[in-house]
């Protein structure tokens, strides 16, 4: 217990609260700026098990606010997740952390909310917090939602059935484009280090059943306008679909569009229709005659001309060097099959 001494002197934690931290297990779902350093702060502070997914791998573009990253990680472009299991175990050899390269859809997100006292945001895209949402709600699990772009970000933390949950906040997905992106309005790490901050400090109240320290509200800040703001909110919405009516259209909607666009990235995700695990080895080995091959336990690159195509062992692929899906999915097809 010595290494975390400082924080057990701090009165809101305590010996006991930091055994509960230690027994607990904290979901970080998608893992690029907010999500390095949700699990950064979660592994030092000593929450035991983490498990965290994320669909993509390293690249140069993260360094600059993705904490957790290297510039080996970009170079071998490991999955994110892969990457920060392994700085995990440097940071703090008592973390068991558990890495999930998937994409987090309706057909996975109950079973990795599953065993979990507490989910943290780290998404980039509010049709994945709907599906969060879903799935806390139904299962009874605290989620705190955090989201960045620019020098501005927000955290709110929902107790399902006592706080307002996401759809009573925001009971429509905001139309396509209406919403500025990393993509049209970068972003600084400073904002990141505070949207992180507050839901870390959010998951250690809750895991140590502090609740009554919640902030009890939706937070705003803007780091560079120095605007820092706190909404306070309602309880539940008596006419929220999701935590009044127990009606969870995410988690029930068609399987997602098999091809979605990244944002800000160039590139497509294409997904099998059906569930498949590849034999990367044998991939490599077709794929040779194509183009340049690069591979790692995690997944197989092939350049080809213009394209770039990243296939992972869930048979789920990233072309990069269009936005078109049709594109994308003609190149999965010729590269991968069906
Ligand atoms: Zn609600």
């Amino acid at each position: 217990m010595e290494r975390y001494s400082r924080q057990i002197l701090f009165e809101g934690i305590g010996e006991a609260g930091q055994r509960r931290l230690r027994a607990a297990r904290a979901l970080v779902l998608g893992c690029g700026a907010l999500g390095s350093a949700q699990v950064e702060m979660l592994a030092r502070a000593g929450v035991g098990r983490l498990r965290v997914a994320d669909r993509d791998f390293v690249e140069e573009s993260n360094l600059q606010r993705q904490s957790l990253f290297t510039e080996r990680d970009a170079r071998e472009r490991v999955p994110k997740a892969a990457a920060a299991a392994r700085r995990v175990a440097e940071i703090n050899s008592d973390v068991e952390c558990e890495a999930v390269v998937a994409d987090v859809n309706n057909s996975n997100v109950e079973r990795l909310v599953e065993g979990c006292e507490v989910v943290l945001d780290g998404t980039d895209n509010f049709a994945t917090r709907y599906l969060i949402n879903d799935a806390c709600v139904k299962r009874g699990v605290p989620w705190v939602y955090g989201a960045a772009v620019g020098s501005y970000g927000v955290s709110m933390a929902v107790r399902p059935r006592e706080t307002a949950c996401l759809r009573c906040v925001f009971p429509e997905l905001p139309a396509a484009g209406s919403a500025e992106t990393c993509d049209t309005a970068g972003v600084i790490m400073p904002v990141i280090a505070v949207v992180a901050a507050v839901q870390v400090a959010e998951a250690l109240k809750l895991l140590t059943g502090r609740v009554e320290n919640l902030n009890g509200g939706l937070m705003q800040f803007d780091v560079w306008r120095n605007e820092w703001r706190r909404v306070s909110l309602a309880g539940p919405d008596p006419e929220c679909p999701a935590c009044a009516h127990g009606r969870f259209d995410s988690l029930n909607a068609e399987r997602p569009e098999m091809a979605a666009v990244l944002c800000g990235r160039d590139a497509v995700q294409v997904s099998p229709a059906r569930a498949a695990e590849l034999d990367l080895g044998a991939l490599a080995a077709r794929l040779r005659s194509a183009g340049e091959v690069k591979s790692n336990p995690y997944l197989v690159r092939l350049r080809a001309g213009a394209y770039e195509l990243t296939v992972f062992r869930d048979a789920r692929a990233i072309v990069r060097g269009t936005d078109d899906p049709a594109t994308a999915r003609s190149l999965y097809a010729r590269y991968v099959g069906t």
